[in-house]
């Protein structure tokens, strides 16, 4: 059993007060986070209250909720009505939120308790948490090392379990890959599963939160709570909610696990490919069926979200013109002056690279030639994978091609970190879901992941065989040696 149902159990039946789940998770922050800088902010007084009422109202008889006394941190691009949310930005540092986004109304409605918000890359553009205006997150197994990005103060809070559950966005892998790098359970939801309201938007079309565990059924829990339809999301889909812990029983006898070249071809680290592969075996000692899969245009997938990305992202950042939100430049020249410097000052190097990259392929006489073409490579990705799941339930893959890499290694080379994202970004592209499972280490005790993509709306298969594959494995039970103890 996992943390977080352990906690609201323990709570609901009276054998732990909300108070002392609070009180022991803000302390495990008070003794680690200044070596992680997993949490930008901590809002104690607030979690303690809340706590206490919790408390309060089940003694009253009140059900305190599925997620009562749960300690959660959410990444800081998602708007708490309480403190700050920077999307670890300075152009937003001191940004406060009139409202909260629909899944902190959920969480907090089902009786979680948010303590914190935790680091990103600015506005989720990033594969290490690097960059973020508010210095990198480090990684739990290894300080040398990046936590991954952008959720990656989110997954480095969880790996050192700090909190036992978190929420992370995801455009392109970014709940996905950090939690590989950091050896949690992370899952991207189906595009529409769960409300974008109060999301601060980076690629719209692409965008969806997601809930970050140490276990599959942790996750299942979490996605129940913040999923379903929401009015002020368009896109947000009216579909009924299933039971996604009920459905976690669902045995592996059977399920079709499909297995693309495409995923384990050039650039794919040695480590990496032999776990993947293990895991996979592992699948299949359980009663799964190994279907090799093709999916022809997955070499786009790459080119095919960095246009479709910067060009969602140079429209939606436009908002942020020093007039309406967050910083404004001292001294104008002249009205141009107010947008150009307050935002030359307040963005940073990868969100300006962005911008200019999503500028140029929207501009008139660039426009067919990049924009409108990736829309087309997007469609024959998206039909790829409708192709795929005809013969098979799920699809296996390594999350990302390498571990954890150093503070730095990547970070003057845009080209290598975009790579990273290499086997992320299709899910995102065609909307469906994905979860990343702990799948063993590598020689020097870093955490590699595996991946398993599904049919849209389809997490329950999703959570079923990653919880099926960890019962038969401990890797998701390790915790990194340094934060053992906390
Ligand atoms: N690393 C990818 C990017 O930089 C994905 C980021 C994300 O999913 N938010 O765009």
């Amino acid at each position: 059993m996992g943390a977080i149902i352990d906690i609201s159990r323990g709570v609901r039946a009276g054998v732990q007060s909300a108070e002392g789940a609070v009180r022991a998770a803000l302390d495990r922050v008070h003794k680690a986070n200044h070596s992680l800088n997993a949490l930008l902010a901590c809002d104690a007084d607030r979690a303690l209250e809340r706590a206490r009422a919790l408390d309060a109202a089940r003694v009253a008889g009140h059900d305190p909720g599925p997620l009562a006394g749960v300690p959660l941190a959410l990444k800081d691009n998602i708007c708490t009505p309480f403190g700050i949310t920077t999307c670890g930005s300075r152009i937003l540092g001191t940004f406060a939120s009139q409202y909260a986004a629909h899944v902190v109304e959920r969480l907090e409605f089902a009786g979680a308790v948010i303590i914190g918000k935790t680091n990103l890359d600015e506005f989720a553009m990033g594969s290490s948490t690097e960059n973020s205006a508010f210095s990198p997150t480090r990684n739990p197994w290894d300080l040398a090392r990046v936590a991954g990005g952008s959720s990656g103060g989110s997954c480095a809070a969880v790996a050192a379990r700090l909190v036992p559950g978190a929420l992370g966005s995801d455009t392109g892998g970014s709940i996905r890959q950090p939690a590989s790098f950091c050896g949690v359970t992370g899952l991207k939801p189906t595009y529409g599963r769960v409300s974008r309201f109060g999301l601060v938007a980076f690629g719209s079309s692409l965008d969806q939160i997601g809930p970050i565990a140490e276990d599959a059924g942790d996750v299942a829990l979490l996605l129940k709570v913040i999923a379903g339809h929401d009015a002020r999301d368009s896109t947000s889909v009216d579909v009924p909610v299933p039971d996604y812990l009920a459905a976690l029983d669902r045995p592996l006898a059977g399920l079709r696990v499909g297995v693309s070249e495409e995923y384990f071809g050039e650039g794919l680290d040695s480590e990496v490919r032999r776990a993947v592969e293990v895991a996979i075996a592992e699948l299949e000692r359980g009663g799964a069926v190994v279907v090799p899969v093709h999916l022809p245009h997955m070499k786009y997938a790459i080119a095919c979200y960095y246009i479709v990305a910067t060009a969602e992202a140079s429209s939606n950042l436009a908002r942020f013109d020093g007039v309406h939100y967050g910083h404004r430049t001292e001294n104008p020249r002249d009205f141009m002056d107010v947008y150009a410097a307050s935002r030359g000052e307040a963005f940073g190097p990868e969100v300006k690279r962005r911008i200019m990259l999503g500028t140029y392929v929207l501009s008139s006489g660039y426009y067919d030639a990049y924009y409108l073409k990736a829309l087309k490579v997007r469609t024959l990705i998206r039909r790829d994978f409708e192709r795929a799941f005809e013969q098979v339930d799920v699809i296996a893959s390594p999350v990302a091609p390498s571990p954890a890499f150093l503070v730095g290694e990547k970070a003057v080379d845009p080209l290598a970190m975009y790579l990273s994202d290499v086997y992320s970004v299709s899910a995102n592209l065609a909307g469906i879901p994905a979860v990343s499972l702990p799948c063993g280490f590598t020689a020097a005790g870093l955490p590699i992941g595996m991946q398993l993509m599904g049919r849209m709306m389809d997490e329950g298969t999703l959570l079923a065989a990653a919880h099926q594959y960890q019962l038969r494995t401990d890797h998701h039970r390790q915790r990194p040696p340094a934060f053992a103890e906390l």
